[in-house]
């Protein structure tokens, strides 16, 4: 069976590609089981396709091997897309998913609910040693609550209301969330394109 190497160290996104790119004969790996250098690969991009090529690139190019990256983030229309590709870090270097949550609504306080629009994105890029790339775009859009709900999940999981439901993704079951979320769009695309390129 063919080797993947993920950019990612999140053993369960690694093992969501998996059962994706197994039934297609490839198997996924991390970058530390692989044994590539602990070097940090800089998220300078300012779209998610940027940043998960250039961590795919990186990896391809340090192992010769096919590589695949992800990236993902929360964009709020009413704040010009943003935190977007800053997500992880909105409140600053030193934050954490309660500082980031905070910072989102004291931004939105004054804003209705019906302007609230926001979409979790989720791009997955896979390079080929021939330097061939698979760019797989996931979309999960919804609402921003005015405060938290819910324990399950992370990031800004209690804040988000996907569209058709009345609860926040942090008040979703892991499954209920993995059946509509940004990832698994973006796996269900990434498996079409890799089923087209076998093909
Ligand atoms: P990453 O690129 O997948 O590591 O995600 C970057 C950041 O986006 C995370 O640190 C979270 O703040 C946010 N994010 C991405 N996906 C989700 C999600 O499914 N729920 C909540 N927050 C998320």
């Amino acid at each position: 069976m063919d080797t993947i190497i993920a950019a990612s160290r999140n053993q369960h996104k690694i093992a969501e590609i998996d059962a994706i790119t197994r039934e297609l004969g490839l198997r996924v790996i991390s970058r530390d089981e692989a044994g590539v250098p602990k070097v940090e690969i800089e998220e300078d991009g300012v779209t998610f396709e940027e940043n998960s090529l250039k961590k795919a690139r990186a990896i391809m190019e340090m192992t010769g091997k096919i590589a695949i990256a992800d990236d993902s983030g929360l964009e709020v229309e009413c704040l010009g897309g943003a935190p977007g590709v800053y997500s992880a870090r909105f409140a600053g270097e030193e934050c954490s998913d309660r500082k980031n949550n905070d910072k989102l609504l004291a931004l939105m306080e004054d804003v209705p609910y019906k302007d609230r629009h926001a979409r979790f994105v989720c791009v997955i890029t896979m390079v080929y040693p021939d330097g061939k790339t698979l760019v797989a775009r996931g979309e999960c859009y919804g609402h921003i609550l005015p405060e938290p709900a819910g324990e399950n999940g992370f990031g800004y999981d209690p804040l988000f209301v996907p569209d058709g439901y009345q609860r926040t993704f942090a008040q979703l079951s892991p499954e209920e969330k993995n059946s509509i979320s940004h990832r698994a769009m973006a796996l269900k695309k990434l498996k079409a394109l890799l089923m087209e390129r076998e093909s």
